[in-house]
């Protein structure tokens, strides 16, 4: 199953049928288009840690949230460090943080079982990772970049999840959101090995190249790692969409060679 694609006047954003369907969530994943961005981040960049004004990002941040029905103002978000340190937004957390500032430093998933309490992680070809466990109603956002991946984040924050919530991966649904495909990401040498000794026993995710070169499936390898840790295949939703690609659509990292604004998934539960 894929993503579907919405449109509202300009702006388009995806959103995952199969959680959609559980009503227990709002949540999408951003495109570029529909906000109010100019130049190279044109137009629905959703991160603040990028070089543009404030204004600029908080009003696609309330563009985009709008849409799907929450308030941009209490989103929780990280800087994100390419790690495999996880947060749990807790009553703890909220107490900690006033309001406006609900920013962590340095963690690259994000987990709640809150109600109204939207998380928020952002991408340009790396792979988001959305989880929801509908037994326990409880979410989490992962950002799994090829370091991420390498650091098997997805699978710790499904432990992360059981621990604090009680939550069997059995029952979760989770989706692999837009992000670079196999035959977009070309690696050298020394990240191949990393990945070989981080995978032994996984199979299709690393193909060389004549060049000396490889490629890796970073979704391969991020489906492989859910279905091991215990989520069903036919649980989880892949968008198929390659960051790279989709130019018009999306933001790429290694297309835009760094200079590219934010794509962002966005989840809270409704109760
Ligand atoms: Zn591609």
């Amino acid at each position: 199953m894929a993503f579907k694609i919405n449109k509202m006047g300009n702006l388009i954003y995806l959103t995952i049928p199969s959680f959609t369907d559980t009503g227990m969530v709002r949540h999408c994943f951003t495109t570029r288009q529909g906000g109010v961005s100019q130049g190279l981040y044109a137009a629905l960049n959703t991160s603040p840690y990028k070089e543009e004004p404030i204004e600029t990002t908080n009003k696609n941040l309330d563009i985009i949230c709008r849409a799907i029905g929450i308030d941009y103002k209490n989103l929780v978000m990280t800087d994100q460090t390419h790690s495999d340190n996880i947060k749990v937004v807790d009553e703890g957390f909220l107490y900690e943080k006033d309001y406006s500032n609900r920013e962590l430093i340095g963690y690259d998933a994000l987990i709640t079982n809150l109600p109204h309490i939207p998380l928020i992680t952002f991408y340009a070809d790396c792979v988001p990772i959305y989880l929801l466990d509908p037994v326990n109603r409880a979410i989490g956002l992962v950002h799994s970049g090829w370091k991420g991946t390498t650091l098997h984040i997805g699978q710790k924050t499904l432990e992360k999840m059981r621990i604090h919530y009680g939550t069997r991966p059995e029952h979760c649904l989770a989706a692999i959101g837009p992000s670079i495909e196999k035959d977009c990401f070309e690696i050298g040498e020394d990240t191949a090995e990393i990945f070989k000794q981080s995978f032994k026993d996984y199979h299709d995710i690393i193909f060389p190249k004549d060049n000396g070169k490889y490629l890796v499936d970073l979704w391969n390898v991020n489906m492989q790692m859910l279905i091991r840790t215990g989520v069903k295949q036919e649980n989880i939703t892949e968008s198929k969409m390659c960051t790279k690609c989709n130019a018009e659509l999306l933001y790429s990292y290694r297309r835009d060679k760094g200079q590219s604004g934010s794509l962002s998934a966005i989840m809270e539960l409704n109760y």
